[in-house]
């Protein structure tokens, strides 16, 4: 089977690190059969400067194709000031929207030989690997009726509505007992039923869903609690799955335990598994075009995409293992560099990934 996998490489350090990624999927290519076709399309701010849109008519018709997505990332202080419509982030939202790519991945780990970049203590993260999914087209941040309005004794008051159908939150639900039948098996889903029926009526449908995943563990944990499981002892997770905005909150803050956002990947998905996957980060402007942006986040991307899109769970183990090695010999790019690592570049770091893989074939 050849895939169609759409190259997105977007704006400011987009291009330099999705070559970087390009380069691991042409080696999966020559080296591991791996048989695929790369489709490239602009977005965002370079969509703009192109062809007059964040998200053309040209970028949706190679999206709609293809299995798969892989983008760097949008954005830059040059289109900050265009109408709201025609600002890069918005290729990033359509693309969303266009795809109904509802189900955020965003996994959080720690690699041991970075267990020093976190600040928490090393004991406590090192080995770190919990994946959070995250419901993203749903919940408080889209729920009507919202607004500001004056009440009647003058003042003003700001209302926003939390709201998930039974049916929004059984694919969510089903997307995370997948997600973790290809893990450990273990599933905490993060809700404040104590307070919300929103979060009452979450529960009952993940408890619901848990007798079709028998092999998957289903437990249950309040926010607040999980905020601080996750700084006390997160490697107690294996997979946890909340709502819009609990899940904007937790990722963030599981991302930041890893302590170096250069080297975490994403995923959204669709309700048939096609994603679109990007590092967390943004385009960096402050770095774009030095060649010194960390690629490794894009790689892993590539690694999400093989196992959670392509199906390709051994290949996907494959580039995380060359990652891996990678460090092990002490390449480290510079917003990863300790006192005494050997500072690389983007490509050169790109490359060694390309050489571990070929000492993996
Ligand atoms: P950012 O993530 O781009 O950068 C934050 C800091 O991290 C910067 O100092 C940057 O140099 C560094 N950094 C980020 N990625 C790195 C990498 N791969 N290697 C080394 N260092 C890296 O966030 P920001 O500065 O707040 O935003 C810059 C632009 O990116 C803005 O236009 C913003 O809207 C956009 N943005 C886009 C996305 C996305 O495309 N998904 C996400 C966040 C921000």
């Amino acid at each position: 089977m050849t895939y169609k996998i759409a190259i997105l490489p977007g704006d400011g350090i987009g291009p330099e690190i999705v070559t970087e990624a390009e380069k691991v999927l042409l080696e999966l290519r020559t080296g591991f059969g791996f048989q695929a076709e790369l489709l490239h399309a602009h977005v965002g701010g370079a969509a703009y400067e192109a062809e007059g849109h964040p998200l053309p008519a040209s970028t949706l018709a190679v999206v709609r194709d293809a299995d798969a997505i892989l983008l760097g990332s949008v954005g830059g202080p040059q289109w900050d000031g265009l109408d709201r419509a025609l600002r890069p982030e918005q290729g990033l939202l359509g693309l969303r929207a266009e795809l109904e790519l509802f189900s955020n991945l965003r996994p959080a780990i720690l690699y041991p030989q970075l267990a020093d970049a976190s600040t928490l203590k090393a004991d406590v993260v090192s080995g770190l690997d919990l994946m959070i999914v995250r419901e993203l087209t749903g919940g408080i941040y889209f729920g009507q009726p919202r607004g500001i309005r004056t009440r009647e004794d003058g003042q003003k008051e700001g209302f926003n509505t939390l709201v998930y159908s039974e049916g929004e939150i059984e694919r969510i639900g089903r997307s995370a007992f997948t997600i973790a039948q290809k893990r450990d098996r273990r599933l905490c889903s993060v809700d404040k039923a104590n307070v919300l029926e929103c979060s009452e009526l979450w529960r009952e449908v993940m408890n619901r869903l848990a007798g079709e995943y028998p092999d998957v563990a289903l437990s249950h944990m309040y926010v607040d609690n999980a905020a601080m499981q996750l700084v006390r002892a997160p490697r107690q997770f294996d997979v946890m799955v909340t709502g819009n905005m609990f899940g904007d909150i937790l990722s963030d803050a599981a991302a930041m335990l890893t302590g170096s956002i250069g080297m975490l990947p994403s995923a959204s998905l669709d309700k048939n598994g096609k994603g679109m996957y990007e590092p967390i980060h943004g385009s960096a402007p402050d770095i774009a075009g030095q060649g010194v942006a960390n690629p490794l986040a894009t790689i892993l991307s590539v690694a999400m995409m093989l196992r959670y899109s392509l199906d390709r769970a051994d290949l996907a183990g494959t580039v995380e293992k060359a990652v891996g090695h990678v460090l092990d010999k002490g390449l480290r790019t510079p917003d990863i560099a300790a006192d005494g690592a050997q500072v690389v570049g983007t490509a050169a770091m790109g490359d060694a990934v390309i050489e571990s893989l070929r000492e993996l074939q």
